[in-house]
């Protein structure tokens, strides 16, 4: 493999995987190659393309990253890093020092705040950390006893429901739109935010129906029994309580699909994959099978078969060291082993082997004086 106009290719194509195309290798080892050779990959990638020249002046006049990444069509990420190339000190964040609120400064803050846009960014990062925050809070007590409740006239439900796409509701039932929300103390603090919540889920045709604390102590099955004669539940013949701790499945915002089903490129298996793991080309059951289909498709290894390891014997036979050896061959020290024991070549031989008989010549002298 020559390497020698990596460089060259690199800018000319642009990226590694161009690089690896072009090659007929894996767009790692390209990377691994180009980060031998010290050839950064972010300054000189997709961003070589653009005109920077305007970036300090564009962020000086009090443009955003947010407005710049989308003036200049890249990533933030792709921002940053020019500017810090081009050496641009980065606005201070945050409150200047001695910043105090008066009250103008408080009325322009909420009209700022106060947008349908920042309402909606602040909903979506809301979304993305939800999952995380949900855990010892969900099936409180309180949810404890009305779930109990429903099982126990055999009514299915299931908990910690999003609906709408952002309220997270207790509790459920199956056979009807039908929710039950059990207001711990907490209610009293939003009670703005949840009449809002009610209303868009009545609108939505859900029936709500929230239970405060001392009605759930006192008697959490009068609870269910109200809901249960004022929507005409039904018991069901096989009850289901799906109590859930979080969001799960496709409601989780961080959802990325869940358990596939792959067939064994080998042995054509159907297993069940994550679908975030399914990264890879060939899907094969397990290691086993890999190995077996690349044995027959030795075209496929695109590494150790097309590296020319000839000069092997001759390094070796200078004194170089199996890491250096790697460095050399742009591989690892496990794939050098495996060549120079397959080649014949033998071993250097350590330091550690010569020392010993000068140690052991001097203990028998001593052994006998
Ligand atoms: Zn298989």
């Amino acid at each position: 493999m020559d390497w020698s106009n990596l460089k060259a290719d690199y800018e000319r194509l642009g990226s590694y995987s161009a690089v690896a195309t072009a090659y007929g290798v894996s767009k790692g080892y390209v990377a691994q190659e180009a980060k031998r050779q010290g050839i950064n990959p972010k300054p000189e990638g997709r961003s070589l393309a653009i005109d920077w020249s305007g970036l300090p002046a564009l962020y000086q006049g009090g443009m955003t990253y947010d407005q710049l990444a989308a003036h200049y069509q890249c990533s933030v990420h792709a921002i940053q890093n020019a500017m810090k190339r081009l050496d641009v000190t980065p606005r201070p964040t945050g409150l200047p020092e001695g910043y105090e609120w008066t009250e103008e400064r408080r009325i322009a803050h909420r009209a700022a705040t106060s947008t349908p846009e920042f309402a909606a960014k602040s909903r979506e990062n809301l979304l993305k950390r939800l999952p995380s925050m949900r855990g010892p809070s969900a099936n409180s007590p309180l949810e404890k006893l009305l779930q109990a409740a429903l099982l126990k006239v055999g009514i299915s439900f299931s908990t910690q429901r999003v609906l709408l796409g952002r309220y997270c509701v207790d509790i459920l039932v199956q056979q009807a739109p039908v929710i039950l929300e059990a207001d711990g103390s907490l209610h009293h603090l939003r009670k703005m935010q949840d009449s809002q919540r009610d209303a868009d889920l009545t609108a939505a045709g859900y029936r709500v129906f929230r239970f405060t604390g001392s009605q759930i102590n006192q008697g959490a099955d009068v609870c269910t029994a109200s809901v249960i004669e004022a929507c005409g539940l039904v018991p069901d013949t096989d009850p289901v309580a799906d109590i859930r701790t979080g969001m799960m499945g496709p409601e989780n915002p961080n959802w990325r699909g869940g358990p596939v089903t792959v067939t064994c490129e080998q042995c054509g298996e159907q297993t069940t994959r994550n679908a975030a793991r399914l990264a890879q080309k060939k899907r094969f059951c397990d290691s086993k099978c890999y190995g077996t289909w690349l044995r027959e498709h030795p075209e496929a290894s695109n590494r150790r078969l097309k590296m020319d390891f000839t000069d092997l014997p001759a390094l070796c036979a200078t004194g170089m060291s199996v890491p250096g050896l790697a460095t050399h061959f742009g591989c690892s020290t496990n794939t050098i082993i495996r060549v120079r024991a397959q080649m014949g070549v033998p071993r250097r031989k350590s330091r550690a082997a010569a020392a010993p008989p000068d140690r052991s010549d001097s203990d028998t002298v001593r052994a006998v004086q």
